[in-house]
């Protein structure tokens, strides 16, 4: 099998690249500030991308896709992450929300919701870790007791929520009941964040002050209807909805980027760079190209068997690549990284890299429970 690009997807990257410089500044797509204007800003651009049905490009023309195949849906990928993933928290709508209601939910709530995502209207947050519930997700609190009257009735907190403050949805798991095991018992709602009761609360991080939260719920009313899937069934929606979350960022595309420009920097420096810079440029893009090629097989092995791909491998060495290519930005560009003017020839890029590099371990699932699970598919031959 070959991955080279075809003509069409060749034409594909450059009608991208095209939309992406016609439509954003380079400010926008050096340095990542998820604020107001970011948000704005993301918004625009996800609208834009609608209009061509470029935003759920792959999804059935049903659900306003274009139907377009799995290789062009991966080179969209591939640009958008290269280029600071400009659909800001929209991936996330495109990515896995959408892909979990067409399979999981009602006719309402996919009228309701998969146009809505397509036409770059709806941000979405998920609601998943709490402070007892992160790698351990299962032993996830929130609780939603059913009322008399049919409806539930939700208390507890997230955490860690990226985006929770510009999202106008929420895909929430909440604790329903108490089975045998922890898996049971767990139900996904859809709701909308100005329910009565939900309060965001941002926290600090070295990703910008609004990229993560606190989200508390106090007497939230859910209604049945907003349930996604089967009431106590949540954790197979969660099951699928990692899968895809966890194959949907090409990371690689990113560092094949910075590589890139690092090499340009180190040249314009003083026209070859140190051995060291060398050597690490040129294991970096060996390594991207692994990374690359992992991806697709996690893709070529789930089309086949029209299974959710199994991810886990491909993420450990395409996070593990974040770090490594980010910190060799950092030490080439040197203490010149931290100065924030944006006109600047490294114009920032090296310190926002290494700033999200370091979270790309652990966001999603860390290394350690990626290797558990890659440890199990690879037993059981996945
Ligand atoms: C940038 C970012 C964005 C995020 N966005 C969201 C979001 O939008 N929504 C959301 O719900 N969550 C989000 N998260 C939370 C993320 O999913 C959790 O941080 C992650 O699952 C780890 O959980 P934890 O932080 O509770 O760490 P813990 O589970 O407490 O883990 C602590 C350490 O123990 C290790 N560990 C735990 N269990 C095992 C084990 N069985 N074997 C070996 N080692 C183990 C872990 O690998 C880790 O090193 C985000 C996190 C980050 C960093």
């Amino acid at each position: 099998m070959t991955f080279e690009d075809t003509e069409e997807i060749l034409h594909l990257r450059q009608r991208i690249r095209e939309i992406i410089n016609t439509e954003l500044s380079p400010e926008f797509l050096r340095t990542f500030v998820p604020d107001a204007e970011w948000q704005d800003t993301a918004t625009m651009f996800c609208k834009r991308l609608a209009r061509d049905r470029l935003l759920t490009f792959a999804w059935p023309e049903e659900y306003g896709g274009a139907g377009a195949s799995i290789w062009e849906q991966t080179a969209l990928r591939e640009e958008f992450w290269a280029h600071h993933e400009p659909r800001g928290a929209q991936y996330m709508g495109v990515n896995w929300v959408g892909p979990a209601i067409m399979h999981f939910g009602s006719p309402a709530q996919q009228h309701q919701h998969l146009p809505a995502i397509a036409a770059g209207d709806e941000v979405w947050c998920q609601g998943f870790s709490e402070p007892d519930a992160g790698s351990d997700l299962a032993s996830l609190k929130l609780s939603a007791v059913r009322q008399p009257d049919g409806t539930f009735l939700a208390n507890g907190q997230k955490i860690w929520t990226s985006y929770a403050g510009f999202a106008n949805w929420c895909f929430l798991t909440a604790r329903t009941s108490t089975g045998t095991r922890k898996q049971q018992g767990i139900t996904v709602f859809l709701v909308p964040m100005d329910r009565a009761g939900i309060s965001v609360r941002p926290i600090d991080s070295i990703m910008g002050p609004n990229h993560l939260n606190e989200v508390f719920f106090d007497d939230v009313i859910l209604e049945p209807e907003e349930i996604l899937g089967e009431l106590d069934m949540g954790w197979a929606v969660v099951e699928l909805v990692l899968k895809h979350e966890r194959v949907g960022i090409a990371r690689y595309a990113r560092s094949d980027k910075i590589l890139g420009d690092l090499w340009k920097v180190v040249q314009a420096a003083d026209g070859a760079g140190s051995e060291e810079q060398r050597a690490g440029v040129a294991h970096g893009l060996v390594q991207a190209r692994i990374a690359r090629l992992l991806a697709y097989r996690t893709l070529v092995s789930s089309q086949k068997d029209g299974s959710p791909p199994q991810p886990s491998v491909a993420r450990i060495v395409s996070t593990l690549l974040d770090l490594q290519v980010s910190e060799l930005a950092m030490d080439s560009v040197g203490a010149a990284a931290l100065d924030p003017d944006p006109e600047s020839w490294h114009g920032g890029w090296a310190e926002d890299a290494w700033r999200y590099a370091q979270s790309a371990t652990i966001a999603s699932g860390t290394t350690e429970i990626q290797r558990l699970l890659a440890s199990r598919a690879l037993v059981n031959g996945a």
